[in-house]
């Protein structure tokens, strides 16, 4: 058979406490595979995690690492990984053992029959904390309402892709990243695989509810210009209100003598008005934002220190 190489990425933040117990695992899990590359990828951390890579890699060159000038946020330190994998396959997940190495295999197994993305689905677990649960489902929601996508909910970063789908995902350089988002729209041959989901092995969450915000933000805009659409759509249902109040207005100016009277209406639709505006603003000055960063076309990460050769991509 074909010999292939295996990429494992891992974005980390933070996260010293679970690296030993995470190269430990991988290594047993991808030992049957004659070529493997594990790629961890250092998001800025302020913990041993430099250190303890730089030694990791000292003793295994398998074990990779890419230490990034600051903290860019879990998707761009993915992306920094992604971008500089060089196996046949490439699975990504996180650093916490949230995501069971032990179903690599299984993923490879699935790639190998000739699948080109083999993503997985979080199953509905009481492992984790209720206001996760939550907060995910509302999210997926939100998501597939507004933006032109259908994601599954529980479908995380854990996922295997082929070197192909790997270099059509490099060719997209846009910012606020939101891989699950892209990796959707990329197409290709996806198979799916439900698993249950540890309980993270040590540390807390590095996703605060500020991060949790900003990501269902970004997924939601740059996946779709709905907001935008249905900002418009309020503003038209509410002229045609205005109008039809207007026609009222004339006729009690006209036909009625009880006129004086509502202060208190021109006060409330005044404010209620200003809010539906303010609010439709702030939904476009989101968009025009994006355009501005976009436009700056700034690097997603940079690269402070690596064990992988410059050069190669
Ligand atoms: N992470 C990162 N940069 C960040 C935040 C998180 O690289 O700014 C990593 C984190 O170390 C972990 C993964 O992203 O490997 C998922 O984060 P976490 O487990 O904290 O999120 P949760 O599982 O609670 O959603
Ligand atoms: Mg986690």
């Amino acid at each position: 058979m074909k010999t292939f190489k295996v990429s494992v990425v891992v974005p980390g933040y933070n996260e010293a406490d679970n690296i030993p117990r995470l190269m430990d695992t991988l290594l047993s899990v991808l030992s049957p595979y004659q070529h493997f590359e594990i790629i961890f990828v250092d998001d800025g951390s302020a913990d041993a995690t430099t250190q303890l890579l730089q030694q990791l890699n000292q003793a295994d060159v398998r074990i990779n690492y890419i230490s990034l000038s600051r903290n860019f946020g879990h998707q761009n330190a993915l992306k920094a990984g992604l971008d500089h994998s060089s196996g046949d396959c490439v699975i990504s997940m996180d650093a916490d053992l949230q995501h069971p190495p032990s179903l690599i295999p299984e993923l490879i197994a699935k790639w190998q029959e000739g699948y080109d993305i083999v993503y997985t689905r979080r199953k509905e677990d009481k492992k984790l904390p209720i206001f996760k649960r939550k907060t995910s489902s509302i999210f997926y929601k939100l998501i597939n309402y507004f933006g032109d996508l259908n994601i599954e909910e529980g479908t995380a970063d854990f996922r295997l892709m082929d070197s192909r789908a790997v270099m059509a995902f490099r060719s997209m350089n846009e910012n606020d990243l939101f891989i699950r988002g892209l990796v959707s729209w990329l197409g290709f041959k996806q198979y799916k695989i439900d698993y249950h989901p540890a309980e993270r092995f040590a540390g807390t969450t590095k996703y605060s509810v500020k991060k949790m915000f900003s990501f269902a933000t970004k997924g939601i805009t740059s996946f779709s210009i709905k907001p935008l659409r249905l900002s418009a759509l309020l503003g038209f249902s509410f002229s045609v209100l205005a109008f039809l109040y207007g026609i009222y207005a004339i006729y009690g100016y006209f036909f009625s003598n009880r006129v004086v009277s509502g202060w208190t209406s021109v006060v409330m639709s005044v404010l209620f008005m200003g809010g539906i505006q303010l609010i439709i603003l702030g939904v476009i000055g989101e968009y025009l934002g994006k355009l501005f960063i976009q436009a700056k076309n700034r690097p997603l990460y940079i690269i402070r220190d690596s064990s992988i050769a410059s050069g190669r991509k």
